[in-house]
């Protein structure tokens, strides 16, 4: 078992010695331990004699890496470096933020999940199985970290786009945690990923020998809950300072687990609630090209699902904040699924597309709600691949002077529209983002760089906002907070070439300033556990973890 140790790790007595220290990551210095620390540590004679520096090692990591011929075999080589040493691995990924994002999450991590049986080498993480019930307390005992604060768990039922992925779905959580890591400096030794496997409906694992997890149907009801409250009430009395992020989950239990918990444990939903704040950040950024209020925005959706209504659900609350009631926010947006448009007339629509269900005639399709409803933004959240087609986008454009178009949908392959499409068909005037990243493009000798609408621009920043005030609980408030404060970090140059999120490399930088808005609205709201200090920004740079080798001796 590669599990870390997390002894303390200044006296060097209280380390373990030898071949155990090189064998724990999160301690691990490979060739850059010194002399004094080899003699002293029982390591002379276990590794070769010269003593290399951090940076020299980042040097022969990353020859490796770029000698790599997929971006699979990348993974796996990131991956098994993570089990190494996490401080390497985590000063290799810093200083190439933008070129590993894709690999070590999506689209590569997908890939991953896919083949985990086949490309295991070493558990990295809790499972907890349904085989479990009733000793999921003594499971997270078993766990080495003692002081853990963000857990990331699925039951890898949706993962990202590509359905039930089983015990697989595991590469989504470790992923996730690297990016808290890796983007907001939350300290490895204090984050868990967690599998609950209930069973999969995935025929193909099920019939698969090297398949990992239960060889069974998922469970589901009263008894897929009384394990899920379980686990959560375990997280509770073994680590209850731990921000709980729920991920990957399918629709049916994702709204409603969320809506049970969110006001009794700390806990929040990155597929609704992470996507929707980085997707107002994109309409506010918008907003300053546009000069418009959010408030006077209408907003069509193509897609209700866990995407488009958490985006919606915050975008009222945004607008209620700029003085709009619930009932004129809720007019302002619109959706339309794979039946139309979404309105009060339609029979059996599911609990959650109800408060979007308005007053209205139907519309068989994207480009008749267009024409009828002219919104001055469309979001496409559905997983239909160039849905938003030409007459489409020339209809946005010839409505709006600036029309804002996000095609969210993930992977490339699915996106609603290009980048080149998006500004092409709007002769240049489409405000566009994405949710996969596009290349820049030349439309009539002006060069594009769009924008990413990735959800790693807000949660590790709230992750590192709860964890620094110690919050109770995570709300719409501090999500709302987020995207306000990464609209602001938009640096005019980026609006300029027509990105409207800041770039990758300053996402350190990034995050802390929305760990700082986060905490203050835990600060005013009452729900920190810790007291306000004079400098936010210092108590929240103070919870940093930076990767670099401490001294043991
Ligand atoms: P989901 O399965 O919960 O929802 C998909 C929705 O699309 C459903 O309401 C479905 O009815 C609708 N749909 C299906 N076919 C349609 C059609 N022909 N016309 C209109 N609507 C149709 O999935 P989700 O979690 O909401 O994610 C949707 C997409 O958004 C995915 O591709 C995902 O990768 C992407 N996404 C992007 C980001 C981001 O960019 N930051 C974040 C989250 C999700």
């Amino acid at each position: 078992m590669n599990q870390p140790s997390r002894r303390p790790r200044s006296a060097a007595a209280k380390l373990p010695h030898g071949a155990a220290l090189l064998h724990d990551p999160l301690l691990n210095k490979g060739t850059a331990f010194t002399e004094a620390e080899r003699a002293s540590l029982g390591l002379r004679g276990l590794l070769p004699p010269h003593v290399h520096t951090l940076e020299e090692q980042v040097a022969r990591v990353m020859d490796n890496y770029r000698n790599k011929q997929t971006d699979l075999e990348r993974y796996i080589h990131l991956v098994s470096l993570q089990d190494r040493n996490e401080t390497l691995f985590y000063k290799v990924v810093g200083e190439h933020i933008e070129e590993m994002m894709p690999i070590i999450y999506t689209p590569t991590v997908g890939q991953a999940c896919q083949q985990w049986g086949h490309l295991f080498r070493r558990p990295r993480g809790l499972y907890v199985s349904w085989k479990d019930r009733g000793s999921v307390a003594g499971l997270l005992r078993n766990w080495p970290g003692q002081d853990v604060r963000v857990i990331v768990v699925t039951d890898g039922e949706r993962i990202l786009g590509l359905g039930d992925q089983g015990v697989g779905g595991m590469g989504i959580p470790v992923g996730k945690l690297s990016l808290y890591t890796a983007c907001a400096g939350i300290d490895p030794s204090r984050t868990l990923p967690v599998m609950l496997d209930v069973g999969t409906e995935n025929e193909g694992y099920l019939g698969d020998p090297l398949y990992m997890g239960l060889r069974q149907r998922r469970i589901r009801g009263p008894e897929y809950d009384a394990l899920v409250a379980e686990f959560i009430t375990a997280v509770g009395e073994v680590f209850p300072s731990a921000l709980i992020q729920f991920e990957d989950f399918a629709n049916l239990n994702a709204f409603r687990l969320l809506a049970q918990w969110r006001d009794k444990v700390c806990t929040f939903n990155d597929d609704m609630q992470g996507t929707a704040a980085v997707t107002l950040a994109g309409i506010y950024s918008a907003l300053r090209l546009t000069g418009k209020k959010l408030r006077d925005q209408t907003i069509l959706f193509l897609g209700a699902g866990e995407a488009g209504v958490g985006i919606g659900d915050l975008i009222v609350s945004a607008m209620v904040d700029e003085g709009a009631t619930v009932e004129e926010a809720r007019r302002r947006c619109w959706f339309v699924d794979s039946h139309g448009l979404v309105v009060k007339s339609r029979e059996g629509l599911a609990e959650h597309k109800l408060r979007f269900a308005h007053d209205a005639p139907p519309a068989p399709d994207l480009l008749t709600a267009v024409e009828t409803l002219e919104p001055t933004a469309i979001i496409g959240v559905s997983t239909i691949a160039r849905a938003f087609s030409r007459p489409v986008i020339e209809a946005m454009s010839r409505l709006n002077a600036r029309p804002i178009i996000f095609a969210l949908s993930n992977p490339t392959s699915k996106a609603e529209c290009t980048a080149e499409e998006a500004y092409g068909w709007s002769n240049g005037k489409a405000i566009f983002a994405s949710g996969s990243p596009f290349p820049p493009c030349v439309v009539k000798g002006t060069t594009f760089v769009s924008g990413q609408g990735n959800n790693v621009y807000i949660f590790p920043g709230v992750g590192l906002g709860v964890v620094a005030s110690q919050a109770r609980h995570v709300t719409d408030q501090m999500f709302a907070a987020a995207a306000r404060t990464l609209a602001s970090l938009v640096l005019p140059a980026d609006l300029e070439m027509g990105r409207i999120y800041p770039s990758l490399t300053r996402i350190r930088e990034v995050s802390a300033q929305i760990a700082v808005a986060v905490a203050e609205v835990a600060f005013k709201a009452g729900l920190a556990r810790v007291a306000r200090p004079a400098d936010v920004l210092k108590l929240v740079e103070s919870a940093m973890w930076t990767p670099r080798y401490r001294e043991y001796v």
